[in-house]
């Protein structure tokens, strides 16, 4: 895919851009790794007021940073600029918590000190896609960088103008200029930068097919990969449920960012007896939604990201259609220059269509009735993908049960799944590994160094390995 700045909104192409030669990439992994020499031995209270320097930027022109992820790639300018707020809170919480989370810990044995460290790796590569094409990256940087390790960006090629202003962002805000570098390259280059030496381990978040190329590519080198890849996140609602809530919040949750999110919730699993008025009132509301210009603070629903996403999608539709699935709203690209794609609802979906077993990654939700939360948890398990899952009831043994039954990696109860980065992020199944965020997040990309001390005496001696 050529490298460009395509206005999703119109169809125009802004800008587009030169990929790295050889030799270019080639110099920027040995200014990482040079550079990795030093940082490294950085203290946490520098590195911390780097990143206040980072949030206040982000705070600060929240606007011409939401803009651009707007032109870019067409989420609601209001979300937009959330976002940049949003990668605000990731730097303080890291800023506030990443001294304490990779402090030593000492540990009881017959040594006379037993401790674990926790170590920078190197240069870290991120793979990222341009659906939250800020938050995405500082998730990942900010704890990376906050631990000592240095970071090279290949974006998606959608986004460069968001890639090099996030760059721009971490070198202003004082780290040392090749601390966070973007790499703009193509998918087809990133298998030569896993393969560099000097690149110690890689991070992903995208699609499955590009989750196998990097996790295989990487595992062929013995390099540690976190993968954050799709999601079709089941949004249970039992009889308990306040429906009126769960209407409201299910909408959301299937066209926050127009539908393209990895835990957007998109099959809508409903206990019989409630299931004919949640349908009624959520079809309703679908219908309801703005769709419009991503600029205008009032648009519910912008364009999907790029023309290959309206078609993908259209098609999913297409084939679950004429598999027998029927359309409640929506069902085609909306006829207005730009790649629109209306909030579209399908029920009556047969299980080897691309609603029942596919991500729909736009504002297309699959509705299933069920008659108990056997068959709920049964269906909503019955899937490749193990990321979120939102499951609506008030009922306290239902309650334990989803707990523990989901197959997923996280559960929220009575609410939308979201990121926090107070909370591990990650799924399980073909969802990836690894976890972003917390605690968990920060020790992904650290050697867990493992520390003995034996004082005096003669040594220990072990049968075992
Ligand atoms: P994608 O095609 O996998 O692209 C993501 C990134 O990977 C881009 O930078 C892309 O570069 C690169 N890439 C693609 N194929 C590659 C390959 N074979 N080798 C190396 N790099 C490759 O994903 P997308 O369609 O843009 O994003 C949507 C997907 O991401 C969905 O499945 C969504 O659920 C998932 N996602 C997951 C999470 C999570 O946290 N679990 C969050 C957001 C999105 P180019 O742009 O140059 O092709």
């Amino acid at each position: 895919m050529a490298i460009a700045t395509i206005n999703p909104a119109t169809g125009e192409i802004i800008k587009t851009f030169a990929p790295l030669t050889d030799p270019q990439i080639d110099e920027k992994i040995g200014k990482a790794e040079e550079t990795f020499r030093s940082y490294r031995w950085s203290s946490f209270a520098d590195r911390g007021k780097w990143m206040l320097q980072a949030a206040r930027i982000l705070e600060e022109e929240q606007d011409r940073f939401g803009r651009m992820m707007t032109l870019e790639m067409g989420k609601p300018i209001k979300a937009a600029k959330a976002e940049a707020l949003k990668c605000a809170w990731a730097c303080r919480y890291y800023v506030e918590n990443g001294e304490r989370f990779l402090a030593d810990i000492e540990i009881k044995t017959d040594a006379t000190r037993s401790d674990v460290h926790f170590q920078p790796l190197g240069p870290i590569l991120a793979v990222m896609p341009w659906n939250f094409p800020f938050w995405q990256v500082f998730r990942f940087a900010v704890p990376a960088l906050m631990a000592g390790n240095v970071a090279l960006l290949k974006h998606a090629s959608n986004v460069p103008q968001c890639a090099l202003a996030i760059e721009e962002i971490f070198t202003r805000a004082g780290f040392p200029a090749e601390v966070f570098q973007t790499l703009l390259i193509g998918s087809e280059e990133v298998e030569h930068v896993i393969d560099d030496p000097r690149v110690r381990a890689a991070t992903l978040t995208g699609s499955i097919g590009a989750g196998k190329a990097i996790g295989g590519e990487a595992g062929r080198r013995i390099k540690k990969t976190v993968l954050e890849l799709g999601g079709s996140d089941p949004f249970i609602i039992m009889p308990s449920a306040d429906l009126n809530v769960a209407v409201k919040t299910a909408v959301q949750a299937r066209t926050i960012n127009n539908g393209q999110s990895c835990i957007a919730a998109k099959r809508f699993i409903v206990a019989e007896s409630v299931a004919e008025p949640f349908e009624r009132q959520f079809v309703e509301a679908m219908k309801n939604l703005k769709i419009g210009d991503p600029m205008d603070e009032k648009t519910d629903i912008g364009p999907l990201a790029t023309a290959d996403q309206v078609k993908i999608l259209d098609e999913q539709v297409r084939r679950s259609v004429s598999g027998g699935a029927r359309l409640l709203t929506g069902g085609k690209p909306v006829d207005r220059p730009g790649f629109y794609y209306p909030p579209t609802v399908l029920t009556d979906i047969p299980k080897e269509t691309p609603a029942y077993r596919e991500e729909m990654f736009g504002p297309v939700a699959s509705l299933f009735r069920v008659a108990n939360i056997d068959e709920a948890i049964d269906l909503a398990n019955n899937t490749i993908f193990g990321l979120g899952s939102s499951v609506w009831t008030n009922d306290r043994e239902e309650r334990a049960r989803f707990i523990e039954e989901m197959e997923a990696g996280m559960v929220f109860v009575n609410a939308m799944v979201a990121s926090d980065p107070r909370l591990p992020f990650g799924g399980v199944k073909q969802s990836g590994y690894g976890r972003e965020l917390s605690d968990f997040g920060i020790r992904e990309f650290v050697n867990i160094k493992t520390v003995c001390i034996k004082e005096g005496g003669e040594g220990n001696r072990s049968e075992t390995e």
